[in-house]
Protein backbone atom coordinates (compact mmCIF):
# COMPACT_ATOMS: atom_id res chain seq x y z
CA UNK A 1 0.00 0.00 0.00
CA UNK A 2 2.86 2.24 0.41
CA UNK A 3 4.89 1.31 -2.20
CA UNK A 4 4.89 3.26 -5.75
CA UNK A 5 3.25 0.93 -8.22
CA UNK A 6 4.81 1.67 -12.18
CA UNK A 7 3.13 0.16 -14.81
CA UNK A 8 5.71 -0.35 -17.57
CA UNK A 9 4.43 -0.67 -21.36
CA UNK A 10 6.77 -2.17 -23.49
CA UNK A 11 6.30 -5.19 -26.23
CA UNK A 12 10.13 -5.90 -26.21
CA UNK A 13 10.71 -8.29 -23.33
CA UNK A 14 14.34 -8.22 -23.07
CA UNK A 15 13.76 -3.99 -22.39
CA UNK A 16 10.70 -4.12 -20.31
CA UNK A 17 12.93 -6.75 -18.26
CA UNK A 18 16.06 -4.64 -17.24
CA UNK A 19 13.76 -1.69 -16.60
CA UNK A 20 11.45 -3.43 -14.55
CA UNK A 21 14.57 -5.17 -12.18
CA UNK A 22 16.06 -1.47 -11.73
CA UNK A 23 12.97 0.01 -10.99
CA UNK A 24 12.09 -2.76 -8.25
CA UNK A 25 15.64 -2.40 -6.90
CA UNK A 26 14.77 1.05 -6.51
CA UNK A 27 12.30 -0.05 -4.22
CA UNK A 28 9.10 0.44 -6.69
CA UNK A 29 6.52 -2.43 -7.36
CA UNK A 30 6.34 -3.02 -11.04
CA UNK A 31 3.89 -4.54 -13.42
CA UNK A 32 4.42 -5.34 -17.01
CA UNK A 33 2.05 -4.93 -19.70
CA UNK A 34 3.37 -5.69 -23.13
CA UNK A 35 0.08 -4.20 -25.31
CA UNK A 36 -1.30 -0.85 -25.20
CA UNK A 37 -4.55 -3.25 -24.84
CA UNK A 38 -3.24 -4.90 -21.75
CA UNK A 39 -1.95 -1.22 -20.52
CA UNK A 40 -5.19 0.02 -20.65
CA UNK A 41 -6.81 -3.26 -18.58
CA UNK A 42 -4.22 -2.93 -15.98
CA UNK A 43 -4.86 0.76 -15.75
CA UNK A 44 -8.80 0.32 -15.14
CA UNK A 45 -8.13 -2.21 -12.19
CA UNK A 46 -5.53 -0.72 -10.42
CA UNK A 47 -4.64 2.32 -11.00
CA UNK A 48 -1.09 2.45 -11.17
CA UNK A 49 0.78 5.84 -9.22
CA UNK A 50 3.27 6.00 -12.43
CA UNK A 51 3.05 4.67 -16.50
CA UNK A 52 5.93 4.35 -18.47
CA UNK A 53 5.14 3.53 -21.84
CA UNK A 54 6.66 2.68 -25.19
CA UNK A 55 5.33 4.88 -28.25
CA UNK A 56 5.93 1.91 -30.89
CA UNK A 57 3.40 -0.89 -29.59
CA UNK A 58 1.34 -3.07 -31.04
CA UNK A 59 -2.47 -2.81 -30.61
CA UNK A 60 -3.23 0.32 -29.52
CA UNK A 61 0.31 2.69 -30.15
CA UNK A 62 1.84 4.96 -27.56
CA UNK A 63 0.59 8.20 -27.92
CA UNK A 64 -3.36 6.91 -28.11
CA UNK A 65 -2.70 5.03 -25.24
CA UNK A 66 -1.03 8.56 -23.36
CA UNK A 67 -4.10 10.53 -24.66
CA UNK A 68 -6.54 7.60 -22.89
CA UNK A 69 -4.47 7.97 -20.10
CA UNK A 70 -4.41 11.79 -19.78
CA UNK A 71 -8.43 11.92 -20.66
CA UNK A 72 -9.07 9.89 -17.30
CA UNK A 73 -6.36 10.66 -14.58
CA UNK A 74 -2.64 12.84 -14.02
CA UNK A 75 -1.29 10.04 -13.54
CA UNK A 76 2.91 10.53 -14.37
CA UNK A 77 3.65 8.96 -17.62
CA UNK A 78 6.98 8.84 -19.17
CA UNK A 79 7.58 7.97 -22.72
CA UNK A 80 10.58 5.93 -24.19
CA UNK A 81 10.91 6.63 -27.94
CA UNK A 82 13.73 6.26 -30.81
CA UNK A 83 15.61 9.06 -32.09
CA UNK A 84 13.91 8.90 -34.96
CA UNK A 85 10.24 9.46 -33.48
CA UNK A 86 11.52 13.09 -32.38
CA UNK A 87 7.32 14.16 -33.77
CA UNK A 88 5.88 11.61 -31.47
CA UNK A 89 7.99 12.38 -28.62
CA UNK A 90 6.70 15.83 -29.06
CA UNK A 91 3.11 15.31 -29.61
CA UNK A 92 3.60 13.15 -26.58
CA UNK A 93 4.62 15.76 -24.22
CA UNK A 94 1.71 18.07 -25.83
CA UNK A 95 -0.68 15.65 -24.78
CA UNK A 96 0.62 15.97 -21.69
CA UNK A 97 3.14 13.27 -20.91
CA UNK A 98 5.49 14.16 -18.01
CA UNK A 99 8.90 13.31 -19.85
CA UNK A 100 11.01 11.06 -22.40
CA UNK A 101 13.99 8.74 -22.71
CA UNK A 102 15.63 7.99 -26.27
CA UNK A 103 16.17 4.69 -26.70
CA UNK A 104 19.20 3.36 -26.22
CA UNK A 105 19.29 4.44 -22.52
CA UNK A 106 21.12 3.66 -19.46
CA UNK A 107 18.15 1.80 -16.79
CA UNK A 108 19.57 3.67 -14.38
CA UNK A 109 19.15 7.23 -16.28
CA UNK A 110 15.56 5.85 -16.39
CA UNK A 111 14.97 5.72 -12.69
CA UNK A 112 16.58 8.87 -11.78
CA UNK A 113 13.58 10.45 -14.58
CA UNK A 114 11.10 8.81 -12.55
CA UNK A 115 12.53 10.34 -9.55
CA UNK A 116 12.61 13.77 -11.09
CA UNK A 117 9.45 13.53 -12.26
CA UNK A 118 7.84 12.39 -8.80
CA UNK A 119 9.99 15.30 -6.93
CA UNK A 120 8.42 17.73 -9.85
CA UNK A 121 4.56 16.50 -8.79
CA UNK A 122 5.25 16.12 -5.46
CA UNK A 123 4.83 12.47 -5.29
CA UNK A 124 7.94 10.92 -4.34
CA UNK A 125 8.18 8.41 -2.23
CA UNK A 126 10.27 8.92 1.30
CA UNK A 127 12.97 6.79 2.15
CA UNK A 128 10.86 2.90 2.61
CA UNK A 129 9.06 2.67 5.40
CA UNK A 130 8.64 6.11 6.31
CA UNK A 131 5.92 8.20 4.08
CA UNK A 132 5.05 12.12 3.43
CA UNK A 133 2.43 13.40 5.62
CA UNK A 134 -0.75 15.05 3.83
CA UNK A 135 -2.55 18.23 4.77
CA UNK A 136 -5.20 20.17 3.44
CA UNK A 137 -7.04 22.64 4.93
CA UNK A 138 -8.16 21.72 8.20
CA UNK A 139 -7.23 18.05 7.41
CA UNK A 140 -4.05 16.21 7.88
CA UNK A 141 -3.23 12.44 6.89
CA UNK A 142 0.16 10.52 8.79
CA UNK A 143 -0.14 7.61 7.23
CA UNK A 144 2.90 6.09 9.62
CA UNK A 145 1.09 7.07 12.63
CA UNK A 146 -2.03 6.38 10.68
CA UNK A 147 -3.65 9.78 12.67
CA UNK A 148 -5.92 11.78 10.90
CA UNK A 149 -6.66 15.10 12.23
CA UNK A 150 -9.89 17.53 11.28
CA UNK A 151 -9.22 21.07 12.96
CA UNK A 152 -6.10 19.85 14.82
CA UNK A 153 -8.40 16.97 16.24
CA UNK A 154 -7.65 13.74 15.85
CA UNK A 155 -10.50 11.23 14.42
CA UNK A 156 -10.89 7.56 15.11
CA UNK A 157 -11.17 5.81 11.42
CA UNK A 158 -10.77 1.90 10.70
CA UNK A 159 -8.67 0.44 9.49
CA UNK A 160 -10.40 0.28 5.55
CA UNK A 161 -11.64 4.04 6.27
CA UNK A 162 -7.96 5.53 6.73
CA UNK A 163 -6.68 3.21 3.57
CA UNK A 164 -9.65 4.51 1.48
CA UNK A 165 -9.18 8.24 2.38
CA UNK A 166 -5.21 7.96 1.73
CA UNK A 167 -5.67 6.71 -1.29
CA UNK A 168 -8.15 9.23 -2.38
CA UNK A 169 -6.15 11.90 -1.02
CA UNK A 170 -2.80 10.65 -2.33
CA UNK A 171 -4.74 11.45 -5.86
CA UNK A 172 -6.32 15.03 -5.34
CA UNK A 173 -8.67 15.14 -7.63
CA UNK A 174 -8.44 11.65 -9.69
CA UNK A 175 -11.72 10.15 -9.99
CA UNK A 176 -12.30 6.35 -8.34
CA UNK A 177 -14.62 3.80 -9.55
CA UNK A 178 -16.03 1.73 -6.60
CA UNK A 179 -14.43 -1.45 -8.63
CA UNK A 180 -11.23 0.45 -8.21
CA UNK A 181 -11.23 1.34 -4.63
CA UNK A 182 -12.42 -1.95 -3.98
CA UNK A 183 -9.00 -3.45 -5.04
CA UNK A 184 -7.11 -0.88 -3.92
CA UNK A 185 -8.20 -0.90 -0.43
CA UNK A 186 -9.91 -4.32 -0.06
CA UNK A 187 -7.21 -6.22 -2.67
CA UNK A 188 -9.75 -7.83 -4.93
CA UNK A 189 -13.94 -6.64 -5.83
CA UNK A 190 -14.96 -10.69 -6.35
CA UNK A 191 -16.86 -10.88 -3.18
CA UNK A 192 -17.37 -7.87 -1.68
CA UNK A 193 -20.70 -5.86 -2.09
CA UNK A 194 -19.42 -2.53 -4.06
CA UNK A 195 -22.27 -0.83 -1.59
CA UNK A 196 -19.26 -1.57 0.80
CA UNK A 197 -17.80 1.42 -0.81
CA UNK A 198 -20.54 3.87 -0.87
CA UNK A 199 -20.87 2.82 3.49
CA UNK A 200 -17.21 3.32 3.83
CA UNK A 201 -17.55 6.78 1.55
CA UNK A 202 -20.38 7.94 4.24
CA UNK A 203 -18.82 7.42 7.28
CA UNK A 204 -15.83 9.03 6.44
CA UNK A 205 -17.72 12.00 5.41
CA UNK A 206 -19.10 12.17 8.74
CA UNK A 207 -15.89 11.99 10.54
CA UNK A 208 -14.32 14.64 7.79
CA UNK A 209 -16.58 17.04 6.87
CA UNK A 210 -18.19 19.90 8.42
CA UNK A 211 -21.69 19.18 6.96
CA UNK A 212 -21.85 15.05 5.66
CA UNK A 213 -24.79 15.86 3.47
CA UNK A 214 -23.14 18.70 1.52
CA UNK A 215 -19.29 17.49 1.32
CA UNK A 216 -16.42 19.65 0.17
CA UNK A 217 -13.75 16.89 0.64
CA UNK A 218 -15.28 13.71 -0.68
CA UNK A 219 -17.17 14.09 -3.57
CA UNK A 220 -19.05 12.19 -5.71
CA UNK A 221 -18.88 11.98 -9.29
CA UNK A 222 -22.25 10.53 -10.38
CA UNK A 223 -22.21 7.62 -12.04
CA UNK A 224 -18.14 7.34 -12.04
CA UNK A 225 -17.05 7.12 -8.61
CA UNK A 226 -15.25 9.53 -5.92
CA UNK A 227 -12.75 12.03 -5.89
CA UNK A 228 -11.20 13.96 -3.26
CA UNK A 229 -10.74 17.93 -3.38
CA UNK A 230 -7.78 19.21 -1.98
CA1 LIG B 1 8.22 -1.24 -28.88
Amino acid sequence: MNTTNILVVEDEASIAEVVSLYLKRAGYNVQIASDGKQAMNIFERQMPDFVILDLMLPEVDGLSLTRWLRDRSDVPIIMLTARREEIDRIAGLEMGADDYVVKPFSPQELVSRVRAVMRRLGREQVEAGSERSLSFDNLSIDPLSRVVTVKENPVELTAKEFDMLHLLARHPKQVFTREQLLERVWGGAQYIDPGTVTVHVRRLREKIEDEPSKPVRLLTVWGVGYKFEP
